[in-house]
């Protein structure tokens, strides 16, 4: 998470150089956008406060910049700043907006511009709300609203408190909750997928952004930080609960996990010993056990087992982290 520190880094030491650039002329710009884009995005204008109902629209979706199309915001970090522009506390990649020293009109302001294509978006200022404490205060003009069309998809690869842990850093990943699949009973208790009896597993359902993860990506990401060759164990934990176990909801995914598994078998020593299993149902684990690692940091457990799982996975997928 980026915070206001972070912000004057880049503004005093430069951003960091994207991928790719989008570069056009003026002329180039004023031909494809709309005079009122084109006054804000390249002649760094500013529109009127409560000019747009984007001020005020909190459903979720994707803010993608106005100029090249490139992603800069998810609604899930908008929020109602009273300003009369649409505000945001964080942008959806740390490198998607750029910095810079803005000293127009006398007043001292970091401007935030794409990334890609330098479109002026705004300005950036340290009075937004907690954690990040930063207000991306943005011209709606400057931004697209995309449709968010998200998809789910269930797996399970030992503890769920752990695999939640990782995914939930995961970019393009929307949210993670922990749960039970793969078992007989309806919705069981912890206690009784404990037992073993019920044939549950341990699992997360991942709801995630397919513009910015595929499937495969997230079976990859799987497959890479639990030991899929250990059958009903991961660790010291033991028991079919902690089997490795993808659930498909259709051909198609089926497909892709099989093609997964084929492809990083190379990978390993052992056969992977991954269940393969339609989804029929998944069942939400107790509240307790929903972030368990954020708001368990200190547990021995968080500390003995995942904090290495975890550092692992941020170093293996740093690129892929949020
Ligand atoms: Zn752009």
């Amino acid at each position: 998470m980026l915070k206001y520190l972070d912000v004057l880094k880049f503004v005093n030491h430069g951003n960091p150089e994207p991928a790719f650039k989008v570069v056009k002329t003026q002329e180039e710009w004023q031909a494809i956008l709309s005079s009122e884009v084109f006054e804000v995005t390249r002649m760094k204008g500013t529109e009127r406060a409560y000019s747009s109902e984007l001020c005020s629209t909190f459903a979720p979706g994707l803010y993608a910049c106005s100029c090249c199309g490139t992603l800069l915001f998810d609604g899930r970090e908008k929020f109602e700043s009273g300003t009369g522009w649409p505000s945001f506390t964080q942008p959806i990649d740390a490198h998607a907006v750029a910095y810079k020293n803005d000293r127009s009109y006398g007043m001292r302001r970091i401007e935030a511009l794409c990334s890609i294509c330098d479109a002026h978006l705004g300005h950036v200022f340290p009075d937004g709300p907690a954690p990040s404490g930063l207000r991306y205060c943005m011209n709606a003009l400057a931004l697209k609203k995309m449709e968010a069309k998200y998809e789910k998809s269930v797996f399970g690869g030992g503890c769920f408190w752990c695999t939640e842990a990782i995914f939930d850093e995961l970019k393009g990943v929307v949210s993670v909750e922990s749960g039970y699949s793969g078992g007989a009973i309806a919705n069981p208790t912890y206690r009784e997928v404990c037992s073993g009896k019920t044939g549950h597993a341990e699992v997360v359902q991942v709801t995630y952004n397919p513009a910015e993860i595929s499937y495969k990506d997230l079976l990859c990401v799987h497959l890479s930080t639990h030991n899929p060759t250990t059958l009903n164990q991961q660790g010291a934990d033991t028991g079919t609960q902690y089997r490795s176990i993808i659930l498909v909801s259709n051909d198609e995914q089926r497909h892709v996990a099989e093609s997964v598994i084929m492809e990083m078998q190379e990978g390993f020593d052992r056969p992977i010993v991954t269940e393969i299993r339609e989804l029929q149902a998944f069942y939400l684990a107790e509240p307790e056990h929903q972030n368990f690692y954020m708001n368990n940091p200190e547990e021995g457990y968080c500390q003995a087992v995942i904090d290495p799982k975890l550092d692992r996975f941020r170093k293996l997928f740093a690129a892929r982290r949020k």
